[in-house]
């Protein structure tokens, strides 16, 4: 039943209840020596029935469709992804813009990044709950940006052990301050510096996590996206889980190296993946498919700023002139784009 059909009978039964309501006055005002009939009772004991077995059902039905909202697939079995959204800095829903999900074993389950604050984190775990009863082990943040990450905070208290890679909790430790001031409002009522938590598991190359019957292999890369960018790969399925080593369709945001970033994307092609999760935007099942435009975003950037330090431009020309034919390839270009040339322009002028 739609949410409109529901509405017509939410507005049938209110019109239904006013007659009850209108009934039980004229019972009242008449009662001393007024009888009501047989066949009004009967009207306001069924109008009344109907009337809360409505709501009850409409609660029900909004309760679903909200879960619906979230936005939750199963992309591969037992592998639920969650997808963000494209939104830009300033919108409200700016801490729901990173892909999250988790993945089921028979033993337990690993989430896989918690979102951008409580309020997702809690969207996730509702999901989680209405999914499977198996116990959460393993959180992998799969980088330091808070999108990913400032969500943590909901699994504290269970027995989940925080997975990231080697550099997570130092960059943690050196981000605490600026993710309060920047995001405090996205870490509920009660926030301090123990509000972001850090990795108790440090991956320093590779790692296979067992989530009974269930292997998940965690691979730390170099300086690409991030300092920090682990991906997941799920035997099982061959599903990879890259998250914001690949970016799709909203523009990717360099904060790490680059040069380490195309050279992350030469070992794509090495891993036999059915399935490749990216942090922001639809996943694919062709890799070679899912990566292309990334792949040509960023030897652009790499190609025409080194050709501009070569001819002796300034940055700030450079940062004009460089990939000014991408903006209608990428939503919130304008976010992006210039930091990016300003990045690889910082990287490259000493190379
Ligand atoms: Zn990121």
């Amino acid at each position: 039943m739609t949410e409109s059909n529901y509405r017509y009978l939410f507005n049938y039964n209110k019109a239904f209840l006013q007659q009850v309501l209108r009934f039980k006055t004229m019972t009242l005002l008449k009662i001393s020596g007024f009888v009501i009939s047989k066949l009004q009772l009967t009207k306001i004991v069924f109008s009344a029935i109907l009337y809360f077995f409505m709501l009850f059902s409409m609660e029900h039905a909004f309760a679903s469709s909200e879960s619906k909202n979230f936005n939750l697939v199963e992309l591969a079995s037992g592998i639920y992804v969650h997808y963000g959204k494209h939104v830009s800095f300033e919108s409200p829903d700016l801490d729901d813009i990173a892909n999250i999900g988790f993945i089921v074993g028979d033993k337990c389950i690993a989430i896989i990044d918690t979102g951008g604050s409580v309020r997702i984190a809690q969207q996730l775990l509702s999901e989680i709950r209405r999914t499977s009863d198996k116990p959460v082990c393993y959180v992998i943040n799969t980088h330091i940006h808070f999108d990913h990450l400032l969500g943590n905070i909901v699994f504290k208290d269970t027995e989940a052990e925080f997975v990231g890679h080697q550099n997570l909790a130092d960059e943690i430790a050196a981000n605490r301050s600026f993710f309060i001031r920047e995001y405090g409002k996205n870490l509920g009522p009660q926030v301090s510096e123990d509000s972001i938590i850090g990795p108790d598991i440090l991956v320093e190359e590779k790692m296979v996590l067992d989530l009974g019957n269930r292997k998940l292999q965690l691979n730390a890369y170099g300086a690409a996206h991030s300092h920090t960018d682990l991906t997941v790969f799920d035997e099982k399925t061959k599903t990879l889980w890259l998250s914001d080593l690949l970016f799709k369709e909203r523009i990717p945001s360099l904060d790490g190296s680059l040069r380490g970033w195309l050279k992350s994307m030469d070992s794509f092609d090495r891993i036999d993946a059915e399935h490749i999760v990216p942090g922001h935007g639809p996943a694919s099942t062709k890799s070679k498919d899912g990566y292309a435009s990334q792949l040509q975003y960023l030897q652009l950037i790499l190609e025409e700023t080194r050709r501009g330090i070569s001819q002796g431009l300034f940055m700030e020309d450079i940062v004009e002139q460089v990939g000014v034919n991408e903006k209608k390839k990428w939503l919130l270009h304008e976010q992006h784009h210039k930091r990016n040339v300003t990045k690889a322009f910082s990287e490259l002028e000493w190379e």
